[in-house]
């Protein structure tokens, strides 16, 4: 029985509500290739909308004791919960991604946003300062006022809460915008956070496009705090449009990680750890590890583990709880993919496992966009596709030889997001660890996730830094009020 509406609108103020210019856009499920539902096309004006509903809201929201900020969001962490089947259908349809990875991974990581940000904002600090015998200086945290939250399809409810839920425990109001290919579980928040009694304008969600929506957003007067999530390219745009706002900007970006395997590792923690780091959600998550380089006297070994592994990995329609590998999340996605494999064998890449469009997984799936994972091997570590963002099934494996070398071959790359040592030497994990140039190193695992730590690339993936404290900081202005004596 379907539960999702035909039609996804705006939540401006409470309300599901109507584009002002009345269109919308197929939403595509990636899996059949055809429309099963549309969402809202807005435009400026349906943002203007969304700002004025954000404008009104805020000094009422403001006000209110951060325990009863907190009442709300965990109310709504466990409606997330209560309809966890739910949301995880809509995201597996939306994505492509397998129901299975929605109901294990997302749909929890996003209640989880909310809890985590309904109670840190309980035991925040505030920072005193006595100037010798002249002053005494303390710090006040005040919410920013209206927050732009935009978010990429990849992880649509996880990375659309993970802004929407330190920015209003803060105290700010927000409009926020999914991305119009995966609207449906920003449509079914909106419905639980109605249901868990949050008030009228303190969150709104605009459908649409980037360019329209999106840029509308960033340029808006009154949006002084922009958390933006999506790719390089438009994060530069997006950085362009807050300079001369002077907004304060979050931008978490692309990336290109390195997934390094030394001889000495536990190849059977590595190889599985780097299945799942290669190939989860088909490759499109920003943090997966796209290049592997394993120290020369492990190489064929891992290489040969490595390719038996994926090779078993179910390729299949999203809904089938065997599936381990769904669909891409749309056609331009697809061919994305298949260039940057075409461009691989012309820089003299191996392709060792994959690299073909797949045969259909079923009937219902003969037109959606699937592709296999796909292994390259004998690549040079500065050839395009070593250096430029797929994010698709795709990875690249190459060897080496010292811990110099491969140093230089990870942060042989514009990103700098993330990366995963697999080593059993402590001194040499903590030694690599510290001369890699992404935000986050993983040691012996991938994906763990601590809410507290601080979470952003360096170089092109991005400036600023989400997660625990640096979400909270950014999402409030910090006053110093100096008293004399
Ligand atoms: P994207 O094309 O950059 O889009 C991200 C969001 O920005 C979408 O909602 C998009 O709307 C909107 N947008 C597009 N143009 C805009 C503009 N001019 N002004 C304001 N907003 C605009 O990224 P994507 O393809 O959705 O997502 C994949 C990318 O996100 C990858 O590069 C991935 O690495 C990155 N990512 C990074 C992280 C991280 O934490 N660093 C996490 C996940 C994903 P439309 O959908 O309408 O284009």
């Amino acid at each position: 029985m379907r539960t999702e509406p035909l039609q996804i609108q705006n939540f401006i103020d409470g309300q599901f509500v109507e584009p002002i210019g009345g269109k919308y856009l197929d939403n595509i499920e990636p899996a059949t290739g055809k429309a099963y539902s549309q969402v809202a096309d807005s435009d400026s004006r349906d943002v203007d909308l969304a700002v004025a509903a954000a404008e009104k809201a805020f000094p009422d929201w403001l006000k209110k004791p951060a325990a009863e900020r907190s009442k709300i969001l965990l109310r709504i962490a466990d409606l997330i919960e209560r309809d966890l089947e739910k949301l995880a259908r809509a995201e597996s349809i939306d994505t492509g991604k397998p129901l299975s990875l929605a109901r294990t991974l997302d749909i929890p990581r996003a209640a989880s946003n909310f809890r985590f940000f309904a109670t840190a904002i309980l035991h925040t600090e505030s920072e005193a300062h006595i100037t010798d015998g002249v002053a005494f200086n303390y710090t006040l945290r005040q919410p920013r006022g209206i927050a732009g939250l935009i978010s990429p399809w990849n992880l649509p409810l996880y990375l659309l809460s993970w802004k929407i839920a330190p920015a209003i425990a803060c105290g700010n109001t927000a409009v926020a915008k999914p991305s119009e290919l995966t609207p449906m579980t920003a449509y079914l928040l909106c419905e639980i956070c109605r249901e868990a009694g949050l008030p009228n304008g303190v969150l709104n969600v605009v459908h649409g496009t980037g360019p329209k929506v999106g840029a509308a957003i960033t340029a808006h007067p009154k949006i002084g705090t922009i958390s933006f999530t999506g790719g390089t390219v438009t994060g530069k745009k997006v950085a362009e449009a807050c300079a001369p706002l002077f907004k304060k900007v979050s931008l978490e970006l692309g990336g290109k990680n390195p997934n390094i395997i030394f001889a000495d590792a536990d190849l059977n923690a590595a190889i599985a750890g780097s299945v799942r780091s290669s190939f989860a959600n088909q490759g499109q998550i920003c943090l997966c590890g796209s290049r592997v380089f394993v120290e020369r006297s492990a190489y064929k070994d891992f290489v040969d583990r490595f390719i038996e592994r994926t090779a078993q990995l179910c390729l299949g329609d999203p809904l089938d709880e065997k599936t381990e590998q769904g669909a891409i999340v749309n056609e331009a996605q697809l061919d994305k993919i298949k260039f940057y494999v075409d461009l691989a064998q012309k820089e003299g890449g191996k392709i060792a496992l994959g690299g073909k469009t797949p045969e259909p997984v079923n009937d219902r799936c003969r037109d959606g966009y699937f592709f296999p994972p796909t292994v390259i091997t004998d690549l040079p570590v500065s050839c395009r596709t070593n250096r430029e963002e797929i994010f698709g099934p795709v990875v690249t494996i190459t060897p080496f030889d010292n811990e110099e070398e491969v140093i230089g071959y990870a942060n042989d790359t514009d990103y700098g997001l993330a990366s995963s040592v697999w080593t059993q030497n402590l001194n040499r994990a903590h030694r690599v660890a510290e001369q890699i140039h992404t935000g986050t190193v993983w040691v012996n695992c991938w994906l763990v996730r601590d809410l507290r730590v601080p979470f952003g690339g360096m170089k092109a993936s991005g400036v600023g830094r989400e997660g625990g404290t640096e979400a909270l900081h950014f999402f409030t202005e910090a006053k110093n009020i100096c008293i004399a004596k």
